[in-house]
């Protein structure tokens, strides 16, 4: 995130907010005011985050933000809304679904012209709630909050969070009284598969057309020209959700609950709940811990995200043709590509972070034909396969074996595997492969320092463990808002090492085994 000239950022709040999501029919949605958290204070904001808006840092002031986001004040131009979408959860439809605990407050224009959503989370109850409070409780606003920012850190596409304000109130989770939050979440879309799927499964196909139309100006208006838009813009989600997913399996993050209403139609990892990065490499991990047959393991995420595309596509059949037959044709052929996408974006991304490839994926430029001759594409591939059945096995941390790789000479690696896998053997002779394959590709001195300048700004030092989320909870649960403050700017930044905070940069404490992640948030 680059953050723009000081000259074109606008005092907070004088930027007027807009709302072209309420100029949409009346029944896309339902119009509330926040409901007023009680004794709200400012926990952490992300000045990062607000430079993007076009907000200057020194004009935001910890009570006015209190007020504006703990849903005491609207914003100008503010015209609160909850939206209705509904969504596959755990392979069965739920029509009941909308925003039950949040409301979109609008749209701030930044200087660069993006249009971003301001979203309040964890705001009171909506038509939506069902028997829910409306409210969204500390720790998992915290949690959310630092996942945007690590997320961010690290290059994968996710919302954004511009600040977390706490509360005296408190909501009953699991029977116990917790302390409420929210938290305002920042993205230029916040239109899930789910928005679709409304339409869709009530066979309101005017209203399917229009919301299409809307998704395709605001996010694709590239694609408005093109002989098929809603195809061509399906085809796009297509891409960057194998672009996602792909980023997701390259770093050992489990997203815990992919739900059709918790895709982005946009493609960023969006609605945040029991996540995690994993510790040890383990393929079967799964982070919700209601989620009782692992439909949403951490291997299966792949097919899972082809899963809810296909419930996705199928929404498009009346936008892509009269005819039923030819539509399913070719929303077929679509969907076909997702898995030759996946695994194109999967290995290159694995071959940067082992140094081996530094050839461009980034989810906004067109696919392109692999240059890398076939055979050592293949060679590659299999060292990528055999070293994630390794870490399996050895039930190693990936994140620590990928940044040994990038900071250890040659020489040293299997050494200072040591530190971090009781069976060092074990990676011998994958190591001795990996070598002979960097000698094939004779690269001078000065290739190599670059090669290993690239590992380091992509294998990161750290990595928002689930102990260190819940070391930052306890702690601002006291009331003490220094760790949140100080890791925040550190996980923005997660390639570069600080002394003071070392003991980040291990591996997880034995406690960490057993933190337990459920939806109740
Ligand atoms: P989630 O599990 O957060 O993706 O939420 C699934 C659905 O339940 C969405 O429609 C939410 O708005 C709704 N929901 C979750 N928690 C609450 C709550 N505390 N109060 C009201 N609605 C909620
Ligand atoms: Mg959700």
């Amino acid at each position: 995130m680059t953050a723009p000239d000081k000259r074109t950022l606008s005092q907070f709040p004088d930027l007027p907010l807009d709302n072209s999501y309420s100029r949409l029919p009346e029944h896309f949605y339902h119009r509330v005011d926040p409901t007023p958290l009680q004794a709200p204070a400012l926990i952490s904001l992300n000045i990062a985050v607000a430079q993007q808006l076009g907000i200057d840092p020194d004009s935001l002031n910890p009570e006015q933000l209190a007020l504006y986001f703990g849903g005491h004040k609207n914003l100008p131009g503010s015209n609160p809304l909850a939206m209705k979408y509904t969504g596959h959860q755990f392979g069965v439809y739920n029509p009941q679904l909308g925003d039950g605990r949040g409301l979109l407050l609008g749209e701030l224009v930044a200087p660069d012209q993006r249009r971003w959503d301001l979203h309040l989370k964890g705001s009171g109850k909506t038509h939506y709630s069902r028997f829910g409070d409306g409210r969204a409780v500390l720790r998992s606003s915290i949690r959310e909050y630092l996942i945007s920012a690590a997320m961010q850190g690290l290059g994968i596409p996710t919302t954004q969070a511009l600040c977390i304000v706490g509360s005296e109130e408190k909501a009953m989770r699991d029977g116990m009284p917790e302390p409420c939050a929210t938290l305002l979440r920042v993205t230029e879309c916040h239109i899930r598969f789910g928005h679709f799927e409304h339409f869709y499964h009530s066979q309101r196909y005017d209203d399917l057309r229009q919301l299409s139309d809307y998704c395709l100006a605001r996010y694709f208006p590239e694609y408005q020209a093109h002989p098929n838009p809603p195809l061509a813009m399906l085809e796009e989600v297509i891409r960057r959700s194998a672009y996602l997913v792909a980023q997701w399996q390259a770093y050992g993050f489990v997203h815990g609950v992919m739900n059709t209403d918790n895709m982005s139609l946009i493609g960023e990892t969006f609605d945040y709940g029991p996540y995690q990065f994993m510790d040890e490499y383990k393929p079967h991990t799964i982070s919700n811990h209601s989620d009782h047959q692992g439909r949403y393991a951490f291997q299966h995420q792949p097919d899972v995200m082809r899963w809810n595309l296909y419930r996705l596509a199928q929404c498009f059949v009346p936008l892509v043709a009269d005819d039923g037959i030819e539509a399913k044709k070719q929303l077929e052929e679509a969907l076909d590509r997702y898995h030759g996408l996946y695994n194109h974006y999967y290995y290159s991304k694995v071959s940067q972070r082992l140094g081996l490839d530094n050839h461009t994926d980034q989810p906004h430029e067109q696919h392109t034909a692999i240059e890398t001759a076939p055979e050592t594409r293949r060679e590659e591939q299999s060292l990528i396969d055999d070293l994630m059945a390794l870490l399996a096995s050895q039930q190693a941390d990936m994140t620590l074996f990928f940044r040994l790789l990038s900071e250890q000479a040659i020489s040293q690696q299997y050494q200072t595997l040591q530190q971090i896998t009781p069976r060092p053997q074990a990676f011998e002779h994958w190591l001795n492969r990996y070598h002979q394959h960097l000698t094939e590709l004779s690269l001078t001195p000065h290739q190599e320092e670059q090669r290993q300048q690239q590992m380091k700004q992509i294998n990161p030092v750290y990595l928002l463990r689930n102990y260190m989320a819940q070391d930052i909870i306890e702690a601002t649960e006291k009331g003490d808002f220094t760790l949140i403050n100080q890791l925040l700017p550190i996980l923005m930044q997660p390639f570069i090492y600080h002394k003071q905070l070392a003991q980040y940069a291990g591996p997880a404490p034995d406690w960490a085994a057993g933190i337990c992640l459920t939806c109740s948030s």
